[in-house]
């Protein structure tokens, strides 16, 4: 025992936990749920934790984050609000409310390095905006009058210029350019704040044209299509129309139709990125990265509205499938996004933890503002209808679902999801920023600066998992009362 002492800081620490390779040594399919992450050691703060990541070979994004090709989940608004969320808008800058004090602007400019900080009433993300404190309204101020309220020394919302929620970069960057000032906070319409965007990070953008944009300086987008003749017709329109990335949409990606269609893309548009998938083996993915992907989609009977393993007996549990294709995809250089099951940002944060360099949403994005779809209200609940892109009603619709989950030769139809819906969850505006500072905390958590030194911990054994029992779950949740509120932001 005495060797379990730490003394004089020189101590000996016996091993703890399993590394992801232990963690995945048997042939049990493991879930999220099904493991944790041991933390790690802190000297850093959130903020400062980078989610640059690559969704293929070429394209890199500043968030980890993609919603899925769905009827219900993403359209030209979902595709817009996203990409924006990886081109320099601050989503989660700090924010302080008019009864704060000078010395906490002080203290906020010593600890993140900059000044120009936005008042909201209540001093949080999304409460209505109040006015913005900047270096100008404090630097004549003496020592004695930290303590003096913030309300008193900002520069008021009425003398503010703002820009409304859903500007593009290119907007805000003229705003900013003729109001000479150095924040332009983003308001939406109720004149809450849901981000701001600093004239440095401009200065950055312009200094780095090509950071999470197109050689057009066009926010990136990417499309699905199909593996049929027809899809080849789809796939010259979405050139034309200048998509960044194409995704090849089968719920088995491991086919002789998928790999044609790569070699396809591949010889008459060689500069385009092609993500292959779904697959969960290396076996499938070594066939598809001999193809020449550039990415890969994991994921197969994991997804919320998904019942594919219940009808087609195939899949794997998402842990285990992400590890095992991530693992073998790397040394080829080939991103892998972790497609579906994400049902709470510690998820998306296991996903990336587990070798994932992106992570796809589909049941965590419908029902918000910018998914398609009208509200509509059930029992005095506001929902939103999501369905699986293999659901029957999905099917019945559209032609391209079916392309997904169902050979042309097929005479019954067999479904591989299932239609429902979601209750409103409100603006992405608001939700995502939410979890970019949900990963940066988690990874903060763990000690990791940056997804990439993330995955380098995971991959060199210092990163350690631990495996979750029943009740080792059930502790890890809410328990014991009587009743409770779960808000999350
Ligand atoms: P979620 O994020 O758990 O809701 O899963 C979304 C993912 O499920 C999508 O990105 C697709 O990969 C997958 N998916 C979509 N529709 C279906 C379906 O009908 N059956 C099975 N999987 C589906």
């Amino acid at each position: 025992m005495a060797d379990y002492l730490i003394s004089g800081g020189t101590g000996y620490v016996p091993e703890d936990g399993l590394t992801a390779q232990q963690l995945f040594a048997n042939a049990d399919g493991l879930t999220y749920n099904d493991f944790l992450i041991l933390p790690g050691f802190i000297d850093f703060i959130a903020d400062e934790v980078d989610l640059t990541s690559a969704l293929t070979r070429k394209i890199t994004l500043k968030t980890p984050l993609i919603s899925s090709p769905m009827d219900t989940v993403t359209e030209a608004d979902m595709a817009i609000a996203m990409a924006k969320f990886e081109q320099g808008f601050i989503t989660d800058p700090v924010v302080l409310s008019p009864s704060h004090t000078v010395g906490d602007v002080l203290e906020a400019k010593i600890r993140h390095g900059f000044s120009g900080i936005p008042i909201t009433e209540t001093g949080t993300m999304g409460s209505k905006l109040v006015g913005i404190v900047t270096s100008r309204d404090i630097d004549f101020l003496a020592e004695k009058d930290h303590t003096t309220l913030l309300s008193e020394v900002m520069t008021p919302r009425m003398e503010l210029v703002v820009a409304p929620a859903g500007v593009t970069l290119k907007e805000a960057n003229e705003i900013l350019q003729r109001s000479k000032k150095g924040k332009l906070p983003i308001v939406n319409d109720r004149d809450e704040l849901v981000a701001i965007i600093a004239r440095t990070d401009l200065k950055k953008n312009r200094d780095y044209p090509l950071a999470s944009k197109d050689s057009h300086k066009q926010l990136l987008c990417g499309a699905a299509v199909g593996t049929r003749e027809d899809d080849k017709y789809r796939l010259d329109l979405l050139t034309q129309a200048g998509a960044d990335v194409i995704v090849l949409d089968s719920s088995q990606g491991n086919s002789v139709y998928q790999i044609a269609m790569v070699h396809y893309i591949k010889q008459k548009y060689p500069h385009l990125q092609v993500i292959g998938g779904n697959v969960v083996t290396a076996a499938q993915a070594k066939n598809l990265v001999d193809a020449g992907v550039d990415g890969l989609r994991v994921g197969m009977g994991c997804g919320s509205i998904c019942i594919t393993q219940e009808v087609m007996a195939c899949g794997r549990p998402q842990g285990t499938a992400v590890y095992k294709v991530a693992e073998y995809a790397r040394r080829f250089g080939v991103p892998v996004i972790a497609d579906g099951g994400i049902q709470t940002v510690g998820h998306v944060v296991k996903a990336l933890a587990l070798g994932a360099s992106t992570v796809m949403m589909g049941s965590l994005l419908a029902a918000t503002t910018e998914a398609p779809g009208e509200y509509f209200f059930s029992d005095g609940v506001r929902l939103k209808k999501y369905r699986g892109m293999g659901s029957l009603d999905a099917m019945e619709k559209s032609s391209s679902s079916q392309k997904r989950y169902f050979s042309e030769g097929d005479k019954v139809k067999i479904a591989q999801g299932v239609s429902g819906s979601i209750q409103d969850k409100g603006s992405i505006q608001k939700f995502v920023p939410y979890l970019i500072a949900g990963i940066q905390h988690g990874c903060q958590d763990i000690g990791a600066r940056s997804l990439s030194v993330l995955r380098s911990m995971m991959y060199s054994g210092e990163l350690k998992f631990e495996k979750r029992t029943m009740s080792a779950q059930i502790e890890g949740g809410v328990h014991s009362l009587h009743s409770f509120e779960k808000r999350l932001y």
